[in-house]
């Protein structure tokens, strides 16, 4: 994957991983990278993003996790742990933590998971690796609604409808939007989350609506959103089939309800602003 920041000032979005649920080989689980002027935001880490951030974490401005559904979020120990690594091992300078932004509640959550687990009994105190969620990352809980400054965007948390409190993410920079759904169903939110929005990077999980009454949407209903809300691009991720015949019904779903501009996250790949 090319790093580099951009030089128009229009974001660029690759795609670390976009399996709905758990991993298969080549298909991590949500994991998607805008990169700004300046600096990159993590929207997600689920299993398999972990070792993708890593080796692009010196341009890492922000993480910022939708949900605590492990699909989303589960490689944040897995990728604190990798960065610590990455310092020999030393404990991280405090002034450069890696902001990353969790849902109400996850600070405790994550701090208990990495205690879970730790390196060993000896030595004078915890090894930098038992305090990831502290050494590492500087832990902040967003606030639905609330934005948030990361160098020249910002980033806006929607809740949306899903089985667990879920946020998807509307990113503003130099005049550019982009919008993640996260895992949804059908919900006013998208107003604020993508209303007019260059692109929407919108979950298709379901080949029919109303299969799973979890949250979240079929290709169809996504194509609809995109429609009613004047979004001028689509791409449709969360995949619970990775079949590419499974995937191209997908798109042409959506495509009967959306006229525009229409593609599928595919795993490394960069869609240009
Ligand atoms: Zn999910
Ligand atoms: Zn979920």
């Amino acid at each position: 994957m090319n790093s580099e920041t951009t030089t128009d000032g229009a974001p660029r979005l690759t795609v670390f991983g976009c399996r709905a649920g758990m991993p298969e080989p080549g298909w991590p689980s949500s994991g998607y990278l805008v990169q700004l002027d300046g600096g990159a935001i993590l929207l997600d880490c689920g299993p398999g993003v972990a070792p993708k951030a890593a080796a692009i974490s010196d341009d890492l401005s922000a993480i910022f996790i939708s949900h605590l559904h492990v699909d989303h979020c589960l490689d944040l120990l897995t990728l604190g742990k990798s960065l610590v690594h990455r310092r020999d091992g030393r404990p991280a300078d405090l002034g450069a933590r890696l902001p990353l932004y969790l849902p109400a509640g996850g600070t405790a959550i994550f701090r208990r998971f990495n205690g879970l687990f730790p390196l060993g009994t000896e030595g004078p105190g915890p090894h930098p690796t038992d305090r990831v969620f502290t050494d590492v990352f500087e832990v902040r809980e967003y606030v639905p609604g609330e934005p948030v400054t990361v160098g020249t965007a910002t980033v806006l948390p929607v809740p949306m409808r899903h089985r667990l409190p879920c946020c998807g993410f509307r990113v503003s920079s130099n005049g550019h939007t982009l919008a993640y759904s996260a895992d949804t169903g059908l919900t006013p939110a998208f107003d604020p989350l993508a209303g007019d929005a260059d692109l929407l990077l919108v979950e298709a999980t379901l080949a029919s609506p109303g299969m799973l009454d979890h949250g979240h949407l079929s290709a169809s209903e996504a194509g609809q959103v995109a429609a009613r809300h004047g979004v001028r691009r689509v791409i449709l991720t969360h995949w619970a089939d990775t079949d590419p015949a499974w995937l191209a019904d997908q798109a042409e779903r959506a495509a009967q309800h959306f006229p525009g501009r229409l593609e599928l996250a595919v795993p490394d790949h960069t869609f240009h602003l």
